[in-house]
């Protein structure tokens, strides 16, 4: 007989872990310790559910690369001895969170699902619940002696998405999350769908590499008409600055004036790398259309092509951090790593 899946439950903070202190009607964080007390229906799940939490719990708008490395660390340490991992964060900044743990995670062959909710656990309408209960029977699925997801995801709303592939789109519907270029990994009905044909198949046999190190002097700089010369040298005079990203028009799209891209071409000389995402929501960055982006590929920008900016960000950090040369940098942004681009 297959004995019960062993689930690590990873409390940071956020929404999903609050109550609303009775008196003051302010939320609190309540002790995760209690976590039966309000969802007793875990103790219906068939599987056994350990729970840790941040010593002290974040709103996630707190949440910085030394704490993404907090909750790879605890993965990495508990990583044989439980099936899977359920991380509680925070919605508005778990995108980033989730899409930084799923470049950290090198060779992850076990399910790590980050939720949240958009309502405290104790109030009565929570979302917390289901979004909670729903995320530990994906991280508990086994098919054929093998954990059915085996990358990062996030679970929000009856609907389990490529963690790199999310963004937080919403900050008053319960369905806050969007994968707008992939479609979603599971689908929680009467019964879970499972979208097989786009899971992550991990290579066979590799030892998990978790990568820690995140070089957090990047900058994101998004696009507006009228954004002018002064400004673009100031920011981009940040002392120290390692990397750039740009948050482009439509297709990839930037402006043409010389005063733009001279000023690009003095940081990517420097070997900074400059990458360009698009602020459209969905679709990609195709730098073969319009003389406004053309210019730039010829210059050296890096494509984003698909990407989402949270990906982006956490991916230009990570690989910042590890030695790679200047000439094999572009190539290796432009090519997908854990399915966070086409
Ligand atoms: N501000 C909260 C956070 O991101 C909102 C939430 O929990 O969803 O931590």
């Amino acid at each position: 007989m297959k004995s019960k899946s062993n689930i690590l439950l990873i409390y940071t903070g956020g929404t999903i872990g609050m109550i609303k202190d009775s008196e003051t009607g302010s939320l609190e964080n309540f002790n995760f310790n209690d976590l039966l007390e309000y969802i007793p229906e875990l103790n219906l799940l068939d599987c056994n559910v350990s729970s840790k939490s941040f010593s002290k719990p974040i709103d996630s708008s707190n949440m910085k690369p030394s704490n993404w490395l907090e909750i790879g660390t605890i993965v990495e340490d508990n990583y044989e001895s439980y099936d899977g991992f359920v991380i509680l964060h925070g919605s508005d900044t778990m995108s980033y969170t989730a899409s930084a743990l799923s470049f950290m995670l090198e060779n992850l062959s076990k399910p790590v699902i980050f939720t949240g909710s958009q309502l405290p656990i104790g109030d009565l309408r929570t979302d917390a619940k289901e979004n909670l209960i729903t995320s530990i029977q994906i991280a508990s699925l086994i098919e054929k002696n093998q954990p059915v997801i085996q990358e990062v995801g996030v679970y929000f709303e009856y609907k389990l998405y490529r963690a790199n592939r999310t963004t937080k789109i919403n900050a008053e519907h319960f369905e806050a999350f969007d994968s707008p270029n992939y479609p979603p990994l599971i689908i929680s009905g009467v019964n879970l769908f499972v979208n097989y044909d786009f899971l992550l198949k991990p290579k066979k046999n590799k030892k998990l590499v978790v990568h820690k190190i995140f070089e957090p002097n990047v900058l994101l700089v998004k696009l507006f008409p009228g954004i002018n010369e002064k400004m673009i040298n100031h920011i981009l005079s940040t002392p120290n600055l390692k990397g750039v990203i740009f948050e482009t028009y439509g297709s990839g799209n930037l402006t043409n004036e010389k005063w733009f891209l001279k000023a690009l071409k003095i940081i990517i000389d420097k070997n900074i790398p400059v990458i360009n995402v698009t602020q459209c929501v969905g679709g990609s960055v195709d730098m073969n259309i319009y003389s406004t982006n053309i210019l730039y590929r010829n210059i050296g920008i890096i494509s984003g092509k698909d990407i989402t900016t949270e990906a982006a960000v956490t991916k230009l950090m990570l690989m910042l951090g590890q030695n790679i040369s200047t000439n094999n940098f572009k190539t290796k942004f432009e090519t997908s790593l854990v399915g966070e681009m086409k």
